[in-house]
């Protein structure tokens, strides 16, 4: 699993950060999330092929979450795109798309999907075979959701050497990946344990931003591989967070613990702050692994 910050900062873009968007690779799949101003340019720079995204996810209508949709829709048809663009966003996130491309008679010659989302409670959004996409409803200041995708358990792992020890013919190594017992060569069931090996554990990233501190978010991230929780404040600006709807590097923390999650990314940093270590040093004061997101960052998730 592998995580690419486009952009991770609150408000406006300056020559040297950029509004929120990352890119999740996750077995083979790219998925776009949020799409803030310049996210096309920052594809570029961190050199992701368009082509490999699919589909795009919009955790809100803030503009630093969704201003460069248009602009990323607009270029993949100068580009002769032909494939599929599912988008999950916001009701009225169809609107104000489709609004610009028909006033610049700009329509599309790909199919672009709209999945506009309403629900106030967790949703399964999509799943293929091998991940499913599922919403986190956050409390903001306009109707948001965050996203957790998790891997599906994969086919168990075979031993060959074991499997030739135990005379078991080639043509029964997918029924065996697929956790059947066997038929040795010579007429022995094998049970399918001597022969296979548990496959890794699924892994899991669930994503949040914006949103106000709100455990009651915790039981649909419990335990997730990787958390990304917005962090838009220090404590010093705790009288701030509550009104705008947002967090504190302290209350992000506080989130990973209760969730029990392996590793807490922090993001979406107000401007106002000059140094983001800040951020993992009041963090860390509650949860130990902190990876502080920067624009340009790729983080490995063995
Ligand atoms: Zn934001
Ligand atoms: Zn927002």
């Amino acid at each position: 699993m592998k995580i690419n910050i486009l952009g991770c900062y609150a408000a406006t873009p300056r020559s040297f950060t950029n509004p929120t968007s990352q890119v999740l690779e996750i077995l083979n799949n790219h998925f776009l999330i949020d799409c803030g101003e310049g996210t096309q340019v920052q594809l570029r720079r961190n050199k992701i092929k368009f082509s490999k995204i699919k589909h795009i996810f919009i955790s809100h209508l803030h503009g630093d979450h969704f201003y460069g949709l248009v602009g990323l829709v607009s270029t993949f048809r100068l580009l002769n795109r032909e494939t599929e663009l599912h988008i999950y966003g916001p009701k009225g996130i169809k609107e104000i798309i489709t609004l610009q491309l028909k006033l610049a008679n700009s329509w599309t010659n790909f199919p672009l999907i709209f999945h506009e989302l309403t629900s106030k409670e967790p949703e399964l959004i999509l799943e293929n075979s091998t991940v499913t996409v599922t919403t986190i409803p956050l409390k903001h200041r306009v109707y948001t959701n965050g996203f957790l995708f998790k891997e599906k358990e994969g086919d168990r792992k075979l031993l060959i050497d074991k499997a030739e020890t135990y005379n078991i013919d080639f043509s029964l190594f997918k029924s065996l990946k697929k956790g059947k017992d066997v038929m040795s060569e010579d007429g022995k069931l094998i049970p399918n344990h001597l022969v296979t090996a548990d496959p890794p554990p699924p892994k899991s990233y669930a994503y949040c931003s914006d949103t106000v501190f709100d455990p009651e978010i915790v039981p649909l991230i419990k335990k997730a591989t990787v958390l990304y929780h917005e962090s838009t404040f220090l404590e010093d600006k705790a009288d701030l967070a509550q009104p705008t709807k947002h967090s504190t590097a302290k209350q992000a923390a506080t989130i990973a613990k209760l969730a029990e999650v392996e590793k807490l990314i922090l993001g979406h940093y107000s401007t106002r702050y000059a140094d983001i270590e800040l951020f993992r040093i009041e963090a860390s004061t509650i949860f130990p692994d902190i990876i502080l997101a920067d624009d340009g960052k790729e983080i490995i998730v063995e």
